[in-house]
């Protein structure tokens, strides 16, 4: 049945003149009236179809009666069917309304009648119409119902689009379609096979609180609103959409909003959870949630290189079972805090990684619900490889140490065992020199000489390795000492040196510093002393300076003596290494060593600037405050140093 306000009436009748009056009276009884007439029933029977509003028949006609065409007619299509009939009765109309007959009117002679004709085709026709649309209304209804599981169904924002797509043209038969949801302020098209029917649709200015826009030109919006999630259906329907359709429409689009809503939110909810588990699968540590009695709930793959199982081996089981058995109380804090709702650390403990073990240490948050711990996430990291460097480390510490201390006793015995021969070699040879010196001729006596500074210089080597074994032996005797104090001392001692060469020593401004007093005025006696002898100046001037860098002490002692070749300055550090010059210069070369061991045994560092027959200046650190660690309290007061 179409939309248009036009009754179509079949009429038939034996006699034409029937016919033509009645289709000229009916039509003007009302102008809606479209009426076509019939003599032959089979005719009209061919004619029939949905367009069809009313069919008016005579009662008596050759072939066919009115009754059994009334059953034909309603036996194809639903119309109302008035009998129309000048030899009636009452039981002819009783008749004719058990066979489905819808209205029984009698024909008059006079043409008023038409009117009242026309009136019951109208109504009738009327009728049918209403309860036409209402049965229809009702099968779309029962239809779009039908269909109604599929949007459930429909787990992402394609499957919806598709599903909708679909039930539009199941259920209206509108063909065209788009999906569009709302994001970033623009509606974007869901594309559903690859086909987008509406992709520039411009929605400005359209009233959105309404359930079904009709934007013109055959196409109608419905907005999908449901929370903070948006979207619209937008159909193409050439004919535009009955009031039915609307209100269809609507409720197709309140069903369509709950599905968008739940499938928007579940996409969220994946999404999350998926930038979760990457996260957590991704990270080194393994993460792990147990609940309140200890049992593993979700353990991150990285479990692999810990406990050498897959995650579906571990969950379910205790945390505690995977625990070393002589680390077990140190869960207890683990258990016990988290219980109470606390986080902590425990800093490291073993694990069973099949037949080995493994360090790890352990972070974990619980999580509370309700006021009740409801799970527990931890953080466990592997330090096996780091606990492993520290004992290998701590062993080649104790290797070294023992080393150095074999090799400390070593220089100490040998250097002493060395200095007794030595000292009966340099006292019998003064001894020869003094009683049989006059039995010797003058090279007897030479090489007597010799012998005697050989054993003499042999003895000041012997002295430096002592010396040298004994720097940083000991880490006591750390005391506040007084530089400017200090310095008095060591130009006392220097007395004689300055004195033969008329050396002039100036000292500036000296600061209190934490050391090991002894060895700072040996320090300070070779550098001094080093710095009158290798000078050539007249006179030799040497100045002692400070300055305060940050957390450190810096002293310079500067001369004005005869340099060091560049070439020469990595050496001069080295025990026993010495500079060759033209002149000779008293000593042994272990001076500037025993001064960088002195330094680096209270934690500063050495060094020299030079320029070749200008003069040098040596300079060291020492940091302020502290005795390097491992050394004993800082004294009070320095305590006698056991030097020999
Ligand atoms: P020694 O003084 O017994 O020779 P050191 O270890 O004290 O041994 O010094 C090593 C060498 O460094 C010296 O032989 C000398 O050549 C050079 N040297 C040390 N101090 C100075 C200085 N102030 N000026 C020039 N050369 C120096």
């Amino acid at each position: 049945m179409t939309g248009t306000q036009r009754i179509r009436v079949l009429h038939i009748d034996d006699e034409d003149a029937q016919l033509v009056f009645a289709k000229m009276f009916l039509e003007e009884a009302d102008p809606r009236l479209e009426v076509a007439s019939f003599s032959d029933a089979v005719k009209l029977l061919d004619s029939l179809d949905d367009s069809v509003d009313c069919v008016v028949s005579d009662y008596i006609m050759p072939g066919m009666d009115g009754m059994e065409l009334c059953r034909r007619v309603k036996g194809r299509v639903s119309v109302p069917f008035i009998l129309y009939t000048g030899r009636g009765s009452e039981v002819v109309a009783e008749a004719a309304f058990k066979m489905g007959v819808d209205d029984y009117v009698r024909k008059e002679s006079d043409p008023s009648h038409y009117q009242l004709l026309a009136k019951r085709i109208m109504s009738q026709a009327l009728m049918y119409r209403r309860l036409g649309e209402q049965r229809r209304y009702q099968e779309r209804l029962e239809q779009l119902r039908g269909n109604l599981g599929l949007l459930s169904e429909a787990s992402n924002l394609r499957g919806l689009a598709e599903t909708t797509s679909l039930i539009v043209e199941r259920v209206f038969g509108y063909g065209r379609c788009s999906f569009m949801v709302l994001r970033d302020r623009k509606m974007v098209p869901v594309h559903t096979n690859g086909q987008v029917e509406f992709p520039e649709l411009d929605f400005g200015g359209v009233d959105s609180t309404r359930k079904v826009i009709d934007l013109g030109g055959g196409m109608v919006v419905v907005p999908l609103n449901l929370g903070d999630v948006h979207g619209a259906v937008v159909i193409g329907c050439p004919g535009g959409v009955s009031d039915q359709d609307e209100s269809l429409l609507e409720t197709l689009g309140t069903l369509v909003s709950q599905s968008l809503h739940r499938v928007v939110q579940t996409e969220k909810i994946r999404a999350s959870e998926e930038q979760f588990r990457s996260i957590v699968e991704n990270v080194q540590d393994v993460i792990v949630l147990t609940g309140p009695d200890g049992s593993i709930t979700y353990i991150s793959p990285s479990c692999r290189g810990v406990f050498g199982s897959p995650p579906e081996e571990l969950i379910r089981r205790m945390w505690g079972d995977l625990v070393h058995d002589e680390d077990m109380d140190k869960l207890e804090t683990f258990y016990a805090k988290s219980l109470r709702g606390e986080g902590g650390v425990i800093p490291e403990y073993r694990v069973r990684c099949g037949g080995e073990e493994r360090w790890v240490s352990h972070s974990w948050s619980p999580i509370v619900k309700d006021g009740e711990v409801w799970q527990v996430v931890s953080a466990v990291n592997d330090i096996t490889w780091r606990k492993n460097a520290e004992t290998a480390l701590q062993r080649s510490l104790g290797e070294l140490e023992q080393t150095n201390k074999e090799l400390n006793d070593f220089t100490h015995i040998v250097s002493h065992d060395l200095k007794a021969p030595l000292m009966t070699i340099e006292s019998f040879s003064s001894f020869l020199l003094e009683d049989y010196g006059d039995v010797l001729d003058d090279a007897g006596q030479d090489y007597l000489g010799r012998v005697m500074t050989a054993s003499q210089r042999m003895m000041g080597l012997i002295d430096g390795l002592l010396t040298l074994s004994r720097v940083g032996r000991k880490n006591t005797g750390y005391a506040h000492v007084d530089v400017s104090e200090l310095m008095v001392e060591v130009l006392e001692d220097l007395g004689g040196q300055m004195d033969a060469s008329s050396a002039v020593v100036t000292v500036g401004e000296m600061p209190v510093v934490v050391a090991q007093e002894v060895w700072m005025k040996q320090l300070l006696v070779n550098l001094v002393g080093n710095a009158i002898k290798f000078n050539e100046s007249k006179p030799p001037r040497v100045e002692v300076g400070y300055r305060d860098v940050g957390d450190h002490h810096l002293f310079t002692v500067t001369d004005n003596g005869i340099g060091i070749p560049e070439s020469q300055r990595h050496l001069l550090f080295r025990v026993f290494s010495r500079v060759p010059t033209e002149k000779h210069y008293p000593g042994t070369g272990a001076g500037l060593s025993i001064c960088r061991k002195i330094v680096e045994s209270m934690g500063g560092e050495m060094g020299v600037e030079s320029k070749e027959g200008f003069g040098s200046t040596f300079w060291f650190t020492l940091p302020k405050g502290r005795a390097p660690e491992g050394a004993a309290e800082v004294e009070a007061e320095a305590k006698a140093f056991e030097f020999q």
